[in-house]
């Protein structure tokens, strides 16, 4: 309601005030549009719990197209090369899996450098992987890795930008509300799995997430 009636106050009434009104106004559009997508990244991050479905035999290549075709303006503006490596059928929510892929790719995307993205997603079984999986990591189960060319993280952050609202630039930089990475742990953790990033500044990003073989 708030929204939509300050976008009828700027539809209706712009310059037929004065500039100060239009500039407030202004401000009531954007700010109201902004609590809208956060209450609704929010309601997101709620529902990986509440509202998971339950988990079933699923194919990654349905998962990963079903993501990729969800990111299809993005990668055709940025002229993004996404690949991967054969991927598993596995026991998994599948809407779950299709938003952690998508999470993780439309990053790769959003926090890329002058050259076009170039992003690939592999997966491998944690008992035959050469990948330092985190020692408190299950044991049984996959490890699937999200790889891009992009700006890259400082060492100091690597953790934290899993919290929820931890973002390390202004919106002005990149859009965005904090909550894509808060979601991504969740879902993995639900998944009896872990998630984590190893990067270099200015090179680019792999981001890890184990996912547990359900017996
Ligand atoms: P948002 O994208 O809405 O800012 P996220 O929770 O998805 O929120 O990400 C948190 C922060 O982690 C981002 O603001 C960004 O600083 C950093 N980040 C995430 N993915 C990448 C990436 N692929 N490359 C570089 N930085 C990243």
């Amino acid at each position: 309601m708030v929204a939509s009636y300050v976008q009828l106050l700027a539809k209706r009434y712009e310059g037929k005030l004065d500039s100060d009104a239009d500039e407030f106004i202004t401000y009531a559009v954007d700010g109201a549009t902004r609590m809208q997508q956060l209450i609704n990244a929010l309601l997101a991050y709620s529902r990986v719990g509440s509202r998971g479905k339950n988990f079933q035999l699923i194919d990654c290549e349905t998962a990963f197209d079903h993501a990729v075709a969800n990111l299809k303006v993005a990668i055709e503006e940025s002229g993004a090369v996404v690949t991967h490596d054969t991927l598993p059928m596995m026991v998994a929510d599948n809407s779950q899996i299709v938003q952690l892929f998508q999470n993780l790719i439309g990053n790769a995307i959003k926090f890329r450098r002058q050259e076009p993205p170039r992003i690939h997603l592999s997966c491998a079984g944690i008992e035959d992987t050469a990948i330092q999986i985190p020692k408190s990591a299950i044991n049984k189960g996959w490890v699937f890795s999200v790889k891009d060319n992009g700006i890259g993280i400082e060492p100091e952050h690597v953790e934290r930008i899993f919290g929820i609202f931890q973002r390390l630039h202004t919106r002005e930089q990149y859009s965005g509300s904090g909550i894509g990475l808060a979601v991504c742990k969740k879902i993995a953790q639900r998944h009896g799995g872990q998630i984590w990033v190893e990067s270099k500044p200015g090179e680019g990003s792999t981001f890890y997430f184990t996912i547990s073989k359900q017996e």
